[in-house]
């Protein structure tokens, strides 16, 4: 298992992750607009709006993070549970929930490999920009078709690899060089933007990743490519 540039053990990689959420969560949302130019916005947008989330329906958010999905989708009437492995981004999601006064959001502290929740709890199940964090991602997308009731959908919006040419060199400078740099700017922490970038450049491939949606169990798996794949949206039906 990879964490960065290095090798070590699954339990390592995710204490690892655990330390590099723990260290940025109070400064994530302003990197998030500073790295991609706001334009993080506009993909998550778009990404609910493929979800679609009904008034009622149970969702779950892995890897929710501060919330950006879940608020969305919460707006939206859904009742959504807000899971992430780290309790500093969940109570900088709780906080951001409190000044935004948006209420009914439940918050679950979880580990996607391995599932609190009985079996067929919900009728979808996100995960934005969080899958490629994930140790053992098989185990993550079972738990994901386990916990999701029959007719359930699942979406995944995460980093993927660009098909566009002079755009994927331009791209591959940026992250390599440019974003380390700002995050040491603005979070004085250079190393974790480090691991984030070279996260994104392991992450399987967009059909690969298709296919292991696939092997999970799920049916119809899809890849939607935005900006020729720099950003992808996986989804999936549970039959
Ligand atoms: N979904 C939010 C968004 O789009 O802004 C947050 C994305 S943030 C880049 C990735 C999140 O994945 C972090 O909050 C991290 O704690 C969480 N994470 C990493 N490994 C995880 C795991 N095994 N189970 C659940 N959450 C995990």
């Amino acid at each position: 298992v990879s964490f960065g540039y290095a090798e070590v053990s699954p339990e390592e990689k995710t204490q690892k992750v655990g330390e590099v959420f723990a260290r940025v969560a109070r400064r994530y949302d302003i990197m998030n607009d500073a790295m991609s130019a706001g334009m993080h916005r506009l993909w998550k947008d778009r990404f609910v709006a493929r979800v679609k989330p009904r008034e009622g329906e149970a969702i779950l958010d892995m890897a929710g993070g501060t919330g950006d999905i879940a608020f969305r989708m919460a707006k939206r009437g859904a009742a959504v549970t807000v899971s992430d492995i780290n309790p500093s981004m969940l109570g900088v999601g709780q906080d951001r929930a409190a000044k935004k006064g948006i209420e009914g959001l439940a918050w679950s502290e979880q580990n996607a490999e391995i599932l609190s929740f009985a079996d067929r709890s919900f009728d979808a199940y996100t995960i934005a920009f969080g899958i490629r964090n994930v140790t053992d991602i098989p185990a993550a997308l079972s738990e994901a078709h386990r916990v999701l009731k029959r007719g359930g959908r699942f979406f995944c919006l995460e980093f993927s690899t660009t098909l566009w040419p002079g755009f994927a060199d331009i791209y591959d400078v940026y992250s390599h060089k440019v974003v380390p740099k700002l995050g040491k700017l603005i979070a004085d922490d250079e190393e974790s933007y480090r691991y984030l970038i070279e996260s994104i450049r392991r992450f399987p491939g967009m059909d690969r990743f298709k296919a292991m949606i696939g092997e999970a169990g799920f049916v119809q798996a899809k890849a939607e490519p935005i900006l020729g794949g720099l950003v992808a949206i996986h989804s999936g039906w549970k039959i």
